[in-house]
């Protein structure tokens, strides 16, 4: 399989390289400039992305990421990684950095910083059946533009309560983004949709 790399500056990076190797790939973590050059692919995971933001600053890994992903490299962003690849945020930090390459606005801690986590059954365009989608202080992305596909809304159930309807994963392109943890659940499905995007890109 394709040599897929996780971005290991902060977050649930050892969910991502299990939950990759399931799905096919070979999986290797990513702190410095010269790990990024020799993988096919990227995951940004979950975790906190103004301090991923502050690492990325000092490891000087923002713009050897900016330039890889619009060079094509394949980049699957889930939750913290879904806002660092939004070309704009709501409610982050005035000093957090964006790498960017996705042409969506996402609001980070969206579903309200007292909801600590939500979860729910959605229904994801490539995928055959419902996907159980955790939500941990999760963004959602608040409007798209360009050719930026919407893959899963919240469902408008009881339970969801503002965030009906809220677009909670995209993808463009060869950049994907979850607002959930799909490393978390043992469905491998999303971590197998991003190694055949990144297999067809090799
Ligand atoms: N709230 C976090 C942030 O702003 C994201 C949470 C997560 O990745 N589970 O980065």
């Amino acid at each position: 399989g394709p040599l897929i790399g996780v971005l290991a500056l902060q977050g649930d990076v050892r969910e991502h390289l299990a939950a990759l190797e399931a799905s096919g790939a070979r999986a290797v973590a990513v702190r410095r400039h010269a790990e990024l050059a020799e993988v096919d692919g990227l995951v940004l995971p979950g975790g906190e992305s103004t301090t991923m933001s502050r690492l990325l600053e000092i490891f000087e890994m923002l713009e050897p990421l900016r330039e890889r992903i619009s060079d094509g490299m394949p980049a699957y962003g889930s939750c913290a990684g879904m806002i660092l690849l939004a070309n704009k945020v709501l409610d982050g930090r005035p000093d957090q950095h964006q790498i960017g390459g996705l042409d969506a606005i996402v609001r980070r801690n969206a579903f309200g910083r007292q909801v600590d986590s939500f979860e729910e059954d959605l229904p994801f365009k490539e995928l055959d059946g419902p996907v159980h989608a955790v939500f941990i202080r999760a963004p959602w992305v608040e409007s798209v533009a360009g050719d930026v596909e919407v893959l899963a809304t919240v469902p408008d159930t009881p339970n969801a309560g503002a965030a009906a309807g809220r677009i909670v994963a995209v993808r463009q392109g060869r950049v994907l983004a979850t607002a959930f943890h799909p490393e978390l659940t043992g469905d491998t499905r999303v971590h197998r949709l991003f190694v055949e995007m990144v297999t067809e890109e090799k």
